[in-house]
């Protein structure tokens, strides 16, 4: 697919989420927040729903969490226009509440569609909501900092899932907030070992094809902020002004229980 017909894509599926009354959050939007970003990007970010200034905009992570995300981004020395930023709900609950599970339900195809067009190498899931999606049946306290495989029912094909706290939890508390900076410093390294992991895919070797990935433990991390490319889509051997990934780091272990709840909802 082209970048061309990514884009149209993307704007056909923007078309039917603003139109769309799926589900009960559409009778207090102002405006749906389809997401954003580069159709060529090779990263996605997603979030949980939108707030009140997304709402009000139309677009996602426009607030004060959204005001974290870039400092986040620009950390590693990428920009929101980089990636593409979508929430697993695209209309604002009220009161700014949890997604209630019919409500994720009804909205997954949307996401599920964005991801088939986007195919990206990483999906970087922001909140406990977002990791449930692509994580099911883990708590954010023990995975944030962490990869796992992603189900291609997702729609995400052979994308690494890398989970994060959501901005919002993070500006509440400072032990969030560093840790969040240390978590998205392993972002490159993870696109690096998604690249590479998807091209040993798509070239077998002369023995036949890679091996299966086992069923989804927690990755190891080669993460490092020294990698400091940008996530575009990159085709043949790789990108030169990336750096080899270096050592793996260790996983964090953090237990908070203000931010470690356990959710069990599957989107797909
Ligand atoms: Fe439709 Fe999703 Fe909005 Fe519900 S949240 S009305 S399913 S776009």
């Amino acid at each position: 697919m082209t970048g061309d017909e990514r884009r149209q894509a993307l704007e056909g599926i923007a078309d039917e989420i603003t139109a769309c009354t799926r589900c009960r959050l559409h009778e207090g939007r102002a405006r749906a927040v389809p997401g954003e970003g580069d159709p060529d990007t090779e990263v996605v970010f997603v979030g949980e729903g939108p707030g009140f200034n997304e709402d009000r905009e139309g677009r996602p992570f426009v607030g004060r969490a959204g005001g974290l995300l870039v400092r986040l981004l620009a950390s590693i020395g990428w920009r929101r226009e980089d990636v593409f930023i979508t929430n697993v709900v695209k209309c604002r609950p009220p009161d700014n509440r949890d997604p209630q599970p019919d409500e994720i339900a009804a909205c997954a195809p949307y996401l599920q569609r964005q991801l088939a067009v986007l195919d990206p190498a990483v999906v970087v899931t922001l909140g406990r909501y977002s990791m449930a999606a692509f994580m099911p049946g883990v708590r954010i306290g023990q995975v944030h900092g962490t990869t796992r495989p992603i189900d291609p029912e997702t729609g995400a094909g052979d994308a690494l899932a890398f989970a994060m706290y959501h901005p919002a939890a993070a500006l509440r508390t400072q032990a969030l907030e560093r840790e969040s900076f240390e978590d998205i410093a392993r972002v490159p390294g993870v696109l690096l070992r998604a690249r590479e992991r998807r091209e040993s895919v798509a070239v077998p070797s002369a023995e036949g094809p890679a091996p299966a990935e086992g069923p989804a433990p927690a990755e190891p991390l080669a993460g490092h902020p020294d990698v400091v490319s940008g996530p575009g889509r990159v085709n043949g051997a790789g990108d030169p002004a990336i750096r080899p990934a270096p050592p793996a780091l260790p996983t964090p272990a953090v237990d908070d229980p203000a931010a470690d709840e356990a959710s069990q909802l599957t989107l797909f």
